[in-house]
């Protein structure tokens, strides 16, 4: 099939883009390449798929409408996979009008260009945070999430809205992935396990926030991956799934899988909890078990030491 991917040059993008390769996709990647980390890592993400005749990439901004235009006028798409955002709840408390602006606004003008160009189907991928102080868990897709403690929730909570919309009003197949925080190589540098990984073999001390207790539900990125691809060709209706590992583990303990993983201690700084940040995220996964056959396979003390082994490899080829 033909995709248009956007931030197809990111952490998950990338990682999708080489299981679509290898299923046969023809993939457009529309990427463009911003500060909010080094964008030397995102072009080292896709320096393998050029060689790919099934592989394009164009660099360009979702915000910009005339450019989509012409991206989707020569596209001839069968779905569009739309991931780029700007992305992380703290950074989005000190910016928020630029997340509402990427985010809101770019989100909009792809499904506007998905309905002008008459393609149907649309895969938008959401967040966990959207559940922000949800108590009940694990988190289910039906629960209350109208009130994010985040911009950066607040937009993704708003896309899936808009996506709605869009299904109502134009019969397009849309499904929001509720992503539960993803890890694995290539994950982003702001990121705790790879921050994490980076400070305690450098021997750096690492902030902690609050103490220690706070639970995530961690999902390595191949399961994320199998889920969208699955998401993609069982696209139909309108539908929100969450995407985790249904499983949660606390920082804590996170802290001591990233020692032992690299044999090295870690210099604890503890600090007061953040404002934005939730204290525990886990992901009721039944819907996506059902429904696409989602089965995540990579439980967080294998994917750790299989994030510590890309970690250090990738150190050692930069010496
Ligand atoms: P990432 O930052 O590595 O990838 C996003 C990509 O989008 C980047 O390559 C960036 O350059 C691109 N991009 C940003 N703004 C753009 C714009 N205006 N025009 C074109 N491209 C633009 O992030 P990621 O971790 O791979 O996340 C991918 C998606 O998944 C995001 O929508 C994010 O909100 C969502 N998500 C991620 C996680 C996670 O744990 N990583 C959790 C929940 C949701």
């Amino acid at each position: 099939m033909k995709v248009l991917l956007t931030g197809g040059a990111g952490f998950i993008g990338s990682n999708l883009t080489r299981s679509m390769l290898d299923r046969g996709d023809n993939v457009v990647c529309l990427d463009n390449f911003n500060t909010y980390y080094d964008p030397a890592i995102k072009r080292e993400n896709i320096a393998d798929y050029f060689p790919n005749t099934n592989y394009t990439l164009v660099n360009g901004d979702i915000r910009d409408f005339d450019l989509l235009t012409k991206v989707f006028d020569d596209g001839d798409f069968d779905i569009v996979v739309h991931l780029a955002a700007r992305a992380g709840v703290r950074p989005s408390l000190v910016d928020p009008m630029l997340y509402q602006d990427v985010n809101l606004k770019g989100t909009v003008n792809l499904l506007e260009q998905a309905k002008q160009h008459k393609i149907s189907k649309f895969v938008f991928a959401s967040s966990s945070s959207v559940y922000g102080k949800n108590e009940k868990v694990p988190f289910s897709e039906d629960d209350f999430v109208d009130h994010p403690v985040s911009p950066y929730a607040a937009t993704k909570r708003a896309g899936e809205i808009l996506a709605y919309t869009y299904h109502h009003l134009y019969d397009m197949s849309i499904s929001c992935l509720r992503f539960f925080t993803v890890y694995g190589p290539r994950q982003r540098p702001d990121m705790a396990i790879h921050k994490f990984t980076d400070l305690i073999y450098h021997k750096k001390p690492i902030q902690m926030f609050g103490d220690g207790s706070s639970q995530r539900d961690y999902t390595f990125v191949s399961d994320i991956v199998h889920g969208i691809i699955q998401s993609m060709d069982r696209c139909s209706g309108y539908n929100i799934y969450n995407l985790g590992e249904s499983n949660t583990i606390s920082l804590k303990e996170l802290i001591s899988l990233i020692e032992d993983s690299i044999d090295t201690k870690a210099i604890i700084e503890p600090k007061p909890f953040q404002p934005g940040d939730v204290p525990i995220t886990y992901a009721d996964v039944t819907k996506a078990r059902k429904e696409l056959d989602y089965n995540p396979q990579v439980n967080i003390e294998e994917g750790i030491k299989r994030f510590a082994v890309w970690y250090l490899n990738r150190k050692q080829n930069k010496v």
